[in-house]
């Protein structure tokens, strides 16, 4: 198998989003399929005004959270802008680029021809390549890829198939600035081709970008890679995936309480499916053996996140998920709280509560009610006579429960109710109203359990009946 060298090249000018962390995660599991590919991260920093640290912060932490490691040192785009002026210095040389001169109007003049159709090549300068005194200046020019009118280029893509472009619609796109910065488009390029990379992977937003670097492949006489352009992911308004469909930054769905495995399983069915087996739940390790590039669809997909939530109480419900709790509740200072306090009423909290949780956040409220100490049964509720004429007796009844656990418990209420010729909504619903201030919740043999015997009766005593 062909040594492959993939791939993830942020610009961090925003925090790692779920459609970047697919990109990378695609990258990852092809670097994984074979033992010697490597998957490399690179930090696209070379918009100054709009890279931030705390951005290349966010990226590489979610990254690791995801366990999307990458191999070897982080490259920094911009620690290498000399190597990248050598480039386009070359191209120069080669003529193969060109210095330009033109002023803003000219160019904004050239754009409004373009626009309007009455110019059919997008080249915006056409005049300074056959200016001598420009192309012998030292400064106050940039500089210009010199790509071609004629003809057609055609390239192979594993997901868009072989598309063609005409030579026409391709612009001649500046390579260096006039403060002589090189420009994404040129270091890109220079830094895939150093790197070695010969699978590039990214999003489709992408794909018009090659056709044009491209021709610094051609003119540099480099191998150009190979191409995936991965559609995008939209919401399910059908529009772009972004910040008005809910949290989309990574970092901000784990301090929701929303599992890897969940995130992962969710991002790679967007658009390809294990045909291998019927369910949909698939963890990394089988994905990197099932996953093939090629069967990725070519239309975008659509994220939900009630499918996420599907995921995410799948993965909360399996072994793991204990730990995952437990994890999560130790990263939030109250949580830890709680957890210093007494550990083993966390963990009853947690396994009384999985099944019906979509995220590890949802339980916040839960646990708070069972830990407050000051707590208070909401007075503004009536509850029905019939209740009221057992409550003493039953009050009296578990308080005689010595060995305070679950099935002790169970069989206690159902010999009441039996007894006392009553139906289980009768006593179960008030018993759990004034335990938790909910008609909804767990069974009240579980609630019972996770306030143990002392706050239970506490909890029951507040209330006298009436
Ligand atoms: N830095 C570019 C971006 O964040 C990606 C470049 C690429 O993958 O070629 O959109």
């Amino acid at each position: 198998m062909t040594m492959l060298k993939t791939r993830f090249a942020p610009s961090p000018t925003g925090n790692l989003h779920l459609g970047g962390a697919r990109t990378a995660l695609i990258n990852y599991i092809v670097s994984k399929k074979s033992e010697n590919s490597k998957f490399y991260l690179r930090i696209e920093d070379t918009d100054h005004e709009r890279s931030k640290q705390k951005y290349t912060d966010n990226i590489t932490n979610s990254l690791k959270w995801l366990g999307l490691n990458w191999d070897e040192d982080i490259q920094v785009q911009s620690k290498r802008l000399s190597r990248h002026q050598e480039i386009a210095k070359e191209l120069l040389k080669k003529k193969r680029a060109f210095k330009c001169i033109c002023s803003e109007e000219k160019i904004a003049y050239q754009r409004k021809l373009i626009r309007e159709n009455k110019n059919l090549s997008k080249k915006i300068c056409t005049e300074c390549k056959n200016d001598n005194y420009i192309q012998t200046k030292n400064e106050d020019f940039v500089v210009r890829l010199d790509v071609p009118d004629e003809g057609n280029l055609n390239i192979k893509d594993t997901i868009q198939g072989d598309v063609s472009v005409a030579n026409l619609e391709l612009d001649d796109f500046i390579l260096l600035r006039k403060d002589q910065s090189p420009t994404y488009m040129l270091s890109v390029v220079v830094d895939d081709h150093d790197l070695g990379i010969n699978y590039i992977i990214r999003g489709d937003d992408h794909f018009i970008n090659t056709f044009r670097q491209y021709y610094i492949y051609k003119f540099m006489n480099w191998d150009l890679p190979q191409y995936a352009h991965i559609p995008l992911i939209h919401g399910e308004d059908g529009s772009k995936l972004s910040k008005r469909h809910g949290a989309v930054n990574i970092l901000d769905l784990k301090n929701n309480g929303y599992l890897k495995e969940a995130i992962i399983n969710n991002l790679i069915l967007l658009g390809w499916s294990n045909n291998n087996d019927k369910s949909e739940t698939i963890e990394l390790k089988e994905i990197i053996e099932n996953f093939e590039i090629s069967n990725l669809s070519k239309s975008s997909s659509i994220f939900s996140f009630d499918k996420l939530d599907f995921f995410n109480n799948f993965y909360l419900r399996k072994e793991s998920g204990i730990e995952e709790f437990i994890n999560f509740c130790k990263n939030d200072l109250e949580l830890n709280k709680f957890l210093e306090k007494d550990n083993s009423k966390m963990k009853n909290i947690f396994n009384v509560y999985k099944k019906d949780i979509k995220k590890l956040s949802d339980l916040n409220n839960s646990i708070k009610i069972y830990f407050d100490e000051n707590y208070k049964i909401n007075k503004t509720e009536k509850l029905t006579s019939e209740f009221n004429s057992i409550f003493k007796e039953f009050l009296k009844i578990i308080g005689e429960i010595n060995n305070w656990n679950r099935d002790n418990i169970q069989n206690v209420i159902n010999d009441f109710l039996k007894n006392n010729e009553i139906k289980f909504p009768i006593l179960g619903k008030p018993i759990r109203f004034l335990l938790i201030n909910s008609y909804q919740g767990p069974s009240i043999s579980d609630i019972f359990v996770i306030l143990g015997k002392k706050d239970t009766i506490d909890r029951l005593n507040q209330y006298r009946g009436k």
